[in-house]
């Protein structure tokens, strides 16, 4: 197990459960794992590096392989990196102040070649098909969110991003779903330069004027490249054309009619999420997920996850509680789709008139979540099935009473 030596690093980002470091002239970053319990054992932690080596990333990105591992910081370390971050780190962040002794070292998601210049988007995609339990409503988990949010006025205002658009494989669709993540970004949109954040739902600069410097030139041709990367399998070269703009519609439904390729990365990641669709789970007497198990049963069988008839077998011999797991992980996971202004070698090509450009599109943020997590989710759900049939009946004034 490494320590971190000494090394020079950058902070990147953060959200819930990690601060991302850059470890300076290496195409690595680390992990830090925000804690408030402290002396937790290092079993967790290696449980949960095996669920994502040897579950979750080939279960959700069939592609390109990474793999994470654990390192363990010293007291000095973990007072020195505590007292340092507390400078640089968001202030709505700060509330959770203490770091965990484990860390995890992971590639730079951000970069592919250090030395030329690299663009990173990260999307939060979320759940991307119309759950069983809303279609009554219709309307999609991420957008009765919105409003909930809005009511306990976590956001100013309601995105009009849906996620049944962006993982719909209608381009046009895709694209409207794309400019509406721009437009309103929240936490589910950023794009990177060289690691570095040039757009958030913090800048102050337009992002078309960000596009503008980058030899994409456009919005409309970032869009069909993103596109054009969601919809193919992570592998294969891609020849971009760009296709009209949209007008983004005023009205908003949430459509779940899908027709995605089935070998896309998109159609691979919204199959796990759906993995939950099914499932009849009574959590009352459940406290707590053994994810032990889960890795057991991939490891004495052997299996490859990546190969779909492996797939097939765990899928269908994995226990209710396990799926509702790898399928809650797989509707909260990052999307880092990174490009480069020059093709690289070792990565897929993406052909631009006379250009050719690299890309690797590959899956962050897939740590176990907890029972309690989960149950959660079903709180919300009844929630919002509340505040929508409040809303119905009171049709003429919907608000937030
Ligand atoms: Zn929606």
């Amino acid at each position: 197990m490494n320590t971190l030596n000494k090394k020079q690093w950058k902070y990147i980002n953060e959200g819930n459960v990690h601060i991302v470091l850059q470890i300076l002239d290496t195409c690595k970053v680390i992990r830090l794992i925000k804690d408030e319990q402290r002396n937790v054992d290092i079993t967790t932690y290696i449980n949960s590096i095996e669920f994502v080596n040897i579950l979750m990333l080939p279960l959700v990105c069939k592609g390109h392989a990474y793999k994470e591992e654990i390192l363990c910081l010293s007291n000095h370390e973990i007072t020195e990196l505590t007292t340092t971050l507390l400078q640089i780190r968001p202030k709505h962040r700060i509330h959770k102040m203490s770091i965990s002794q484990f860390a995890l070292s992971a590639p730079n998601l951000t970069i592919l070649e250090p030395t030329i210049t690299n663009y990173c988007v990260e999307i939060k995609t979320k759940e991307g098909f119309l759950a069983k339990t809303l279609e009554e409503y219709s309307r999609c988990y991420y957008c009765m969110k919105q409003f909930l949010k809005l009511c306990d006025k976590q956001i100013d205002k309601i995105s009009k991003y849906c996620p049944l658009n962006l993982y719909s494989g209608d381009r046009k669709r895709m694209k409207v779903a794309l400019v509406n993540l721009v437009e309103n970004p929240q936490n589910n949109f950023k794009m990177f330069k060289n690691s570095e954040i040039i757009y958030s739902e913090n800048s102050s600069i337009e992002f078309e004027q960000i596009i503008s410097t980058t030899i994409l030139n456009s919005t409309n041709v970032f869009f069909d490249l993103i596109i054009n990367i969601l919809l193919s399998d992570g592998e294969s070269d891609i020849v971009l054309n760009e296709t009209t703009g949209v007008i983004p519609e005023t009205s908003h439904k949430c459509n779940k009619k899908q027709d995605l390729p089935p070998n896309s990365f998109l159609y691979n990641l919204v199959e796990i999420q759906s993995l939950s669709n099914n499932l009849n789970i009574d959590y009352t007497a459940i406290d707590d997920i053994n994810i032990s198990d889960l890795i057991k049963k991939v490891k004495d069988k052997n299996y490859n996850l990546r190969n779909s008839i492996d797939r097939k077998e765990f899928i269908n011999s994995v226990d209710p509680l396990h799926l509702a797991l790898i399928s809650a992980v797989a509707k909260d996971c990052s999307v880092m789709i990174t490009f480069t202004e020059q093709n690289c070698e070792g990565y897929p090509i993406i052909q631009f008139g006379d250009k050719k450009m690299s890309y690797r599109i590959v899956v962050t943020d897939l740590e176990p979540k907890t029972v309690k997590s989960i149950i959660k989710r079903k709180d919300t759900e009844k929630k919002l099935q509340q505040l929508i049939k409040k809303q119905n009946n009171n049709a003429a004034n919907a608000d937030c009473s």
